[in-house]
């Protein structure tokens, strides 16, 4: 079963237009600088934020697997006993303990995207499946892009595009709009940041540019990590040899933002010295972009 991990609404950073964005549960790709964590894994999990907690010790009495204990660092959770019954979270008081991930439940999507319809209308939006990786849950997105096509609503994929070609030919063919990343351009850099190679991604970015639907390319621009001159250029010369251009090429400069939910999942943040370049050295590579884009 398909899980998704939020819902935002009035979205406008995710495509055309107003928007309502669905962020599908799972994905193949380790970013390093991932902004979403909690994303990453397809199962439900828990989260608790100290900072929320006000040390009421109800979720402690609501837990039929004594899996919680508090202590200095806050309320832990002993992972082998808790059976994610969601017990603590109905508990507590304070939205300190929240469950990630619900069953995807198109009918009250499609319910929700009908309520949105005028804003879609006047703005030129629409809905966008993001993640996480949409292509992971390829069944559950194809029938909802199929819905959605058939209600009238623009649809717009964020993608890695890390799938295989028939899967993204399939959902192609029901996606009006997608929104691709490109983390490196070479492809053991991209493996080293991410986790897997650049290959299949830039074959399917191709294989997009081939069908003839509208794209976007967007570039998380990462110091110290692929924010250089060298990795720009080669970006900008791969878009040179696409078979059509992209609609738009956007730079998302780096935000730390992911860290403090690392740690509501229980985790530890990995040192890094990663950072935002600053507004000239994204200016320079914006032009280095444009001029990939022009030339197409
Ligand atoms: S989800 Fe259920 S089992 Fe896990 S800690 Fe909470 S109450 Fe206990
Ligand atoms: S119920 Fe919530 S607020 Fe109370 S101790 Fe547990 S996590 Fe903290």
């Amino acid at each position: 079963m398909s899980l998704i991990f939020d819902i935002k609404i009035f979205a406008v950073h995710d495509g055309p237009g107003i928007r309502v964005s669905i962020f599908f549960k799972g994905c193949p790709l380790r970013c390093a600088w991932c902004h979403n964590p909690e994303s990453r894994s397809a199962l439900p999990q828990k989260m608790y934020s100290k900072k929320k907690c006000i040390g009421c010790l109800s979720c402690i009495e609501a837990c039929p697997e004594n899996a919680l204990q508090m202590t200095p660092d806050g309320i832990v959770t002993d992972c082998l006993k808790c059976i994610l019954c969601g017990a603590c979270v109905k508990a507590c008081p304070s939205k300190a303990m929240e469950m990630c991930g619900r069953p995807l439940d198109e009918e009250a999507v499609l319910k929700l995207l009908e309520g949105e319809r005028l804003f879609f209308e006047q703005s030129g939006g629409g809905v966008t499946f993001s993640g996480g990786e949409p292509l992971s849950h390829p069944e559950a997105l194809l029938s909802l892009l199929k819905k959605c096509g058939d209600a009238g609503f623009h649809r717009t994929v964020d993608t890695s595009l890390f799938a295989s070609a028939e899967i993204v030919k399939s959902i192609a063919a029901e996606t009006d709009l997608f929104l691709i990343d490109i983390k490196h351009i070479d492809s053991s850099l991209h493996k080293k940041f991410t986790g897997v190679p650049n290959e299949l991604i830039l074959s399917n970015i191709r294989l997009v540019a081939q069908m003839g639907v509208p794209y976007w390319i967007r570039i998380p621009l990462i110091g110290n990590a692929n924010a250089t001159e060298k990795n720009i250029s080669a970006t900008a010369q791969f878009i040179g040899t696409l078979k059509t251009a992209p609609q738009k090429i956007e730079l998302l400069p780096y935000h730390k933002i992911g860290d403090h939910k690392i740690e509501k999942l229980g985790g530890k943040i990995a040192a890094n010295d990663f950072y935002t370049p600053d507004e000239k050295t994204i200016e320079n590579y914006n032009k280095i972009l444009l001029s990939a884009q022009l030339s197409l």
